[in-house]
């Protein structure tokens, strides 16, 4: 490979001192590099489409914080309103107008969520959603699918092994296997499998992201959000979209729009909606959601929950992710998966990449990816080497084979054609 200078000394100095402090040096798992090997850099600052490391490296950012950050780093009318409204107080505990204002922006584009609840993480509005549907249904066991993140409530903490289905076994030490037993697990595009457990054991949700993209880009396969609407109609399972990763990205109106008008019972938002800080919310229909505390007997609650500076965040971005906005940045997300496309052509490399909207991913495999066990056939020893020679000339990918990535309204088309660039650059010297 050839060697490119990249001085990383001050990260790798910080990352020393963070190993004292943190397990495995980060406070997220997935940012100490695990899924690419090397030490991580530790960022010092961002703007627009690029951020740069404490070393001085800069580098075009398709990662952009896992999701939310949809305008770009550092977005002049983000920060704008988060000084005007931090002027006021941060935190109050007390109904404040941001956060009306904010589930009303939400409900105009996507009107099933009539009502919502504001929590301050995805896991947290999964954890609750999920609780919602276990009260309005009187039963426990959930399905979930292979593959699928929903944060790391007990519950979701479930992976099945291969096969069409197994009692949930816990992910993790500490889950109680008799919680994670009313977890089911089938390959995500998989109805027949879907239907089989439906009909026999009584679920309360049928939990799903829309278009997987925590093990990399996975979209449904035509028809599956709509077979999983009809399983839930015929059995009396409730349709949980987790949208924590898809909402305002994969189109202007989210899944709904995406699917053709399929609608969920209950949705859970996050990432986006938060526009950089800690926001998540869960919501549905009124019925359903009358039945949360104070309204209704299953509680739920946050001291943080619709806090004024992270709603003034959220609305700030929505405001500026106007349809057009959306369009422009589909419009540059498909310029960026072209080119890859191209690339790897070029250059005699299985690829698959797609997108939707702004949210986008590659397998270095040739076959259909329907499922995480598709997904695993992808090359992760080459992706680990794109992946370092992509950092080493300033672009950041995700540091995973198995995650999105995302695009931002300051991913302009020169700032694409620049990181494909560097990305050819990056597969002649993985491959070299
Ligand atoms: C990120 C994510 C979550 C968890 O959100 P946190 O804010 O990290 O707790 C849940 N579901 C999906 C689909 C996600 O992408």
């Amino acid at each position: 490979m050839t060697a490119v200078p990249h001085d990383t000394s001050r990260s790798q100095e910080l990352m020393a001192r963070a190993r004292q402090r943190f397990p495995g040096g980060v406070n997220s798992p997935v940012r100490a590099f695990g899924g690419v090997g090397g030490e991580p850099f530790v960022v010092a600052r961002g703007d627009g489409p690029y951020i740069w490391d404490v070393d001085g490296n800069r580098y075009v950012d398709f990662v952009l914080s896992w999701g939310p950050l949809v305008l770009g780093h550092a977005p002049p009318a983000v920060l704008a309103a988060l000084a005007e409204t931090a002027a006021r107080g941060t935190s109050f505990g007390i109904p404040c107008a941001l956060e009306l204002d904010l589930a009303e922006v939400i409900a105009a584009r996507m009107p099933h969520l009539e009502m919502v609840r504001f929590v301050s993480s995805g896991t947290e509005a999964a954890m609750s959603a999920v609780r919602v549907a276990r009260a309005a249904t009187g039963r426990d066991h959930i399905l979930k699918f292979e593959g699928c993140y929903h944060g790391h409530a007990d519950s979701f903490l479930v992976k099945a092994g291969s096969g069409v289905a197994t009692l949930g076994l816990p992910n993790s030490p500490g889950v109680p296997a008799a919680l994670a037993e009313k977890t089911l697990t089938v390959a995500f595009n998989d109805l027949d499998a879907v239907r089989t457990i439906a009909r026999t054991t009584p679920l309360a949700a049928i939990c799903v992201e829309p278009i997987i993209g925590n093990s990399g880009f996975i979209p449904p396969a035509p028809g599956f959000l709509a077979g999983l609407r009809a399983v839930c109609d015929e059995t009396g399972a409730m349709l949980l979209f987790d949208e924590v990763m898809t909402g305002f990205r994969i189109a202007f109106g989210g899944a709904v729009e995406y699917s053709g008008g399929v609608r969920p019972d209950l949705t859970c938002l996050g990432k986006v909606i938060g526009g950089g800080l800690p926001v998540a919310a869960y919501g549905g229909s009124r019925a359903v959601m009358q039945q949360v505390a104070p309204a209704g007997r299953v509680y739920q609650a946050g001291t943080l929950s619709g806090n004024p500076l992270a709603m003034a965040g959220g609305l700030a971005t929505l405001a500026a992710l106007t349809r057009p906005v959306h369009d422009a940045i589909t419009a540059q997300t498909g310029r960026l998966v072209a080119g890859l496309r191209e690339i790897a052509a070029r250059r005699g490399v299985p690829l698959l990449a797609d997108h939707a909207g702004s949210m986008w991913g590659f397998f270095l495999h040739d076959g259909p990816v329907r499922s995480f066990d598709d997904a695993k056939q992808s090359d992760v020893a080459l992706f680990r080497k794109v992946f370092h020679a992509a950092r080493e000339r300033g672009v950041y990918l995700a540091p995973s084979a198995f995650e999105a990535g995302f695009t931002s309204a300051a991913h302009t088309a020169p700032v694409i054609d620049d990181a494909l660039d560097r990305l050819d650059q990056a597969f002649a010297a993985a491959l070299a």
